[in-house]
């Protein structure tokens, strides 16, 4: 990947260190700049993604959750959203102000998942907004990355931002299991529309939805991991490397490792043509 100057700045202003396509991929080439902590190679994307995170026993879904998320799974993107819009299975319908679906394009490469809304995204209808929204988008955007719906940038640059639960919990409480449970069958159908060539799950909810693990981002970063054979990156929450800045090396570390398994996605699609 060419850095621009305004990319280049971007990463200076936020310490972070500079990913090249040629570096990660070329033994031959170092890297421009050194990180606080190794960055995962190649050949550790590949023998991590036959390591799974210890799995979290989830309570079995009652037979009507089933009936719920069986009619879920065959909707298209508008029904998908009329559905979340109106839905009112778990108890967040009664106080949340509005549903938050996601934002992107539907053929984005990129998917990012996090945990729940918050006031502002519960104000604004969209997933990470204020300034955990603003860091995502800078850390994004230092990969060319974007949100936006619309524009001129190919899908590979493209981000879908969803959280695990569409409606936020009052006073931003933790997430009830029982909560992410009712919302899951909406996620799992965004991801079965995306079709993305990685996921990011940012935060301790998002990881325990999507991995059904109890264990600490902490030890399950650095490493792929699959979520119904989509290859899975870990990473800390925006929120929490605002107050924990130290970790935003790690985190950049780990949208380098998507990054890797984004290209390689493609690069697999354009070898099996
Ligand atoms: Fe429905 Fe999910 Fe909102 Fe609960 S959080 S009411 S399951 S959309």
């Amino acid at each position: 990947m060419r850095w621009s100057s305004r990319q280049q700045a971007m990463l200076q202003t936020m310490g972070l260190r500079l990913w090249s396509r040629a570096a990660s991929t070329s033994s031959k080439t170092p890297a421009p700049t050194p990180a606080p902590t190794p960055a995962p190679t190649v050949t550790a994307v590949a023998a991590a993604a036959a390591a799974p995170a210890a799995r979290r026993e989830a309570p079995p879904p009652a037979p009507a959750a089933d009936a719920r998320a069986a009619s879920i799974e065959h909707l298209d993107w508008p029904a998908l959203r009329e559905a979340v819009a109106a839905c009112q299975a778990c108890e967040l319908h009664r106080t949340r102000r509005q549903p938050v679906f996601g934002v992107g394009h539907e053929r984005a490469h990129w998917m990012v998942v996090g945990e729940a809304p918050g006031e502002q995204e519960d104000l604004q209808g969209e997933p990470f907004v204020g300034a955990a929204g603003e860091l995502l988008e800078r850390m994004l955007a230092a990969l060319a990355l974007r949100r936006a719906v619309q524009g001129p940038e190919p899908e590979a640059q493209r981000v879908f931002i969803a959280n695990t639960l569409k409606c936020r919990p009052p006073r931003n409480r933790n997430p009830q299991p029982e909560e992410l449970q009712a919302c899951e069958p909406f996620l799992v159908r965004q991801i079965a529309l995306l079709q993305p060539r990685v996921i990011l799950a940012m935060g301790r909810f998002a990881i325990q939805s999507l991995l059904q693990s109890g264990e600490p981002v902490g030890k399950l970063r650095g490493r792929v991991h699959r979520y119904r054979g989509v290859p899975l990156v870990v990473t800390y929450h925006p929120a929490y490397l605002l107050r924990n800045p130290a970790d935003k090396a790690r985190a950049w570390d780990d949208l380098c490792l998507a990054a890797q398994v984004a290209q390689q996605a493609v690069q697999q699609v354009a070898a099996d043509r």
